[in-house]
């Protein structure tokens, strides 16, 4: 378990743990509705990178946070018609300006993958974590300071967790989905955990 080391000694700070129940410390929770548990057996080890916005390709607004608490606005967007009654979440949302939310705990299964598959495994949400970056759906590019915040969390994932894969949700899901697609630098991410090749995609 990490622990934040604190300069100041007495502070809650200092016995506060990064994760606790499989919520990540540095992250603002806003708890969805939307999991369940995940199976008896099963191991966390892979984590899904996504993107998503809503409107589509519109950015700052609070329709993602919306969608996963079940409280959009139907009428609001010709586009938000066809999400009624579409119950989905992700572990974590990395907004424009980096702000990270976390409305599923990472001990339970967030409902992000849909049908997917990694490497002969099928149900990814089964045993992955899910994390959405604010973004257009596909070909969109992401802020420095969103990369930022993913390869921070990324690298806690890594220590918490027994994480040996990342990937896109374009990888798990290939021909139904296509993000967080080319506008997505893994070299860039890679670079950031400093982990090896198998880790990642062979894109
Ligand atoms: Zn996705």
């Amino acid at each position: 378990m990490q622990v934040l080391a604190s300069k100041h000694p007495g502070s809650p700070l200092q016995t506060r743990p990064v994760w606790s129940g499989g919520w990540y410390k540095f992250a603002h929770h806003s708890p969805s509705p939307n999991f369940g548990p995940r199976p008896p057996a099963g191991t966390i080890s892979l984590v899904v990178v996504h993107s998503i916005s809503l409107p589509p390709n519109q950015y700052g607004g609070h329709q993602i946070e919306e969608f996963f608490h079940n409280t959009l606005d139907h009428n609001a967007h010709p586009y938000f018609k066809g999400l009624e009654g579409v119950k989905v979440s992700s572990h974590f949302l990395i907004k424009r300006h980096g702000e990270l939310i976390q409305f599923v705990s990472c001990l339970d299964r967030a409902w992000h993958a849909g049908e997917s598959s990694f490497k002969g495994r099928s149900n990814c949400n089964d045993y992955s974590i899910g994390i959405e970056l604010e973004g257009a759906e596909y070909d969109g590019t992401f802020e420095a300071i969103q990369y930022e915040a993913l390869s921070s969390l990324c690298s806690s994932l890594v220590g918490e967790f027994n994480i040996t894969n990342f990937a896109g949700h374009e990888h798990i899901a290939p021909g139904r989905k296509k993000d967080p697609g080319a506008g997505f630098a893994w070299k860039l991410f890679q670079r950031s955990l400093g982990l090896a090749d198998s880790f990642f995609p062979s894109t």
